[in-house]
């Protein structure tokens, strides 16, 4: 057993037998933690957090070996983002995030960039005006970061070239070329716009990425495809999802 203490931002939280809480941390150090917090709900002063959503603490845990739950022991709350609670299109944007980090990343394993981008995306949804576009580059970059990224600098098929006519194959993950295209197919049309977005968040920087532009018409064909991706490489239904624009 190791005695561990990292800073960690909370994906979730759920009630835990008479007065305990389970929490779903994403941590610096250690990627994605389960914690049980004992005692919380009969007496709130034991620990100096509200555990709620898309909120930085600091913690220290028990990490066992023989278990995917570890006791925390601090769990003090420093970042509550007051700029994401303000409406509910920041909140909904907020869950979405923290239920796709939840779902996407395996459990235990560091990976200080995606909790970078957490952070990076906490910050900014606070303040930004277009949420929609954010949402879209926190997909983009945390399927990067985890290695899920759908191909699009080449035919996901051949290998080919991409830039006249390829449409895209959620089932195959990527752009397919003309020659590669089959009738039954299902394929999605995808602008040049959209394609060089992607790749764009993909490669640059996060503060880089803030300044770029998304026209209504590529969004829209961000959400459907980005969307759709996710949802059949991931096997699962991200539920807050479907409120997003
Ligand atoms: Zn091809």
């Amino acid at each position: 057993m190791a005695i561990i203490s990292t800073e960690a931002i909370v994906l979730r939280s759920i009630d835990h037998r008479e007065t305990s809480k389970l929490a779903f941390f994403f941590t610096r150090s250690h990627g994605r933690v389960i914690g049980v917090l004992k005692g919380i709900r009969k007496d709130s002063r034991k620990f100096h957090t509200s555990l709620d959503k898309l909120t930085v603490n600091d913690i220290v845990f028990y990490q066992y070996r023989n278990s995917d739950i570890h006791l925390v022991s601090h769990c003090d709350m420093k970042e509550y983002f007051p700029g994401v609670r303000q409406d509910m299109k920041r909140i909904t944007a907020g869950e979405y995030a923290c239920e796709l980090v939840n779902k996407i990343m395996p459990l235990e394993e560091k990976n200080e960039k995606v909790y970078e981008l957490l952070l990076n995306y906490c910050h900014a949804l606070g303040r930004v005006r277009d949420i929609g576009r954010l949402v879209h580059m926190f997909q983009i970059k945390v399927l990067s970061l985890s290695g899920f990224q759908p191909h699009i600098d080449s035919c996901v098929q051949c290998g080919g070239d991409v830039r006249a006519r390829a449409k895209f194959s959620t089932f195959k993950g990527g752009l397919v070329c003309p020659r590669c295209q089959r009738q039954g197919m299902a394929l999605m049309a995808v602008s040049p716009g959209a394609v060089a977005s992607v790749l764009y968040v993909g490669q640059h920087s996060w503060d880089q990425c803030l300044k770029l532009v998304l026209t209504p018409g590529v969004k829209r064909e961000l959400k459907q495809i980005l969307n759709n991706f996710l949802i059949y490489h991931l096997e699962k239904n991200i539920k807050s999802g479907k409120y997003l624009d």
